[in-house]
């Protein structure tokens, strides 16, 4: 297994929109794992392909307290949302920051599971508003989109601002 490095708003690759999965294969598998990996390690409750760089139709979660329940969503549609969940959101790739985002708060959708069979599954709560946050990426959607421009701009300008700091930093003090 190996550890995916994950993009980092505003990086552009985090806008393009992914394609559909043609064939569920090992190398897919391989992926699946790799993204588990790093989004156990992150720590996350969820990762889409987009994230790692991988425009293809697939995201991973796991909302679970003892990180023992993946979910697997290859190719997801959402069939029905019914509801509304307001709760605070955060995204591996915009890392330290927390809004309130409005989302359905019970979907259901099929996909493809990691054999490449085709599945329906209702899901509610956390896990609702986890797959429908993952499944934004896919279209090249984030969180902070539904903030307003002025609070995005200062999230960018922030992140950017942090990043240039970690990069000017001696990597060995002499
Ligand atoms: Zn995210």
């Amino acid at each position: 297994m190996a550890k995916l490095r994950i993009l980092e708003f505003p990086d552009p690759r985090l806008r393009k929109k992914a394609a559909a999965v043609e064939v569920v294969d090992d190398a897919m598998r391989q992926l699946i794992d790799d993204m588990f990996e790093t989004m156990y390690d992150a720590p996350g409750i969820g990762l889409a392909a987009t994230q790692v760089d991988v425009h293809q139709r697939l995201l991973v979660a796991d909302v679970s307290v003892d990180k023992d329940n993946p979910w697997v969503l290859i190719n997801p549609v959402i069939l029905e949302q019914d509801g509304v969940e307001v709760s605070e959101e955060g995204c591996l790739s915009v890392p330290g920051y927390y809004e309130e985002v409005q989302r359905a708060e019970h979907i259901r959708v099929r996909y493809l599971d990691r054999h490449g069979k085709e599945v329906e599954s209702e899901f509610e709560g956390l896990l609702a508003v986890c797959v429908q946050h993952e499944m934004d990426h896919l279209d090249g959607k984030l969180f902070v989109d539904y903030l307003s421009e002025a609070k995005r701009q200062r999230i960018r300008k922030r992140l950017e601002k942090d990043r240039r700091q970690k990069q000017s930093e001696p990597a060995v003090v002499l």
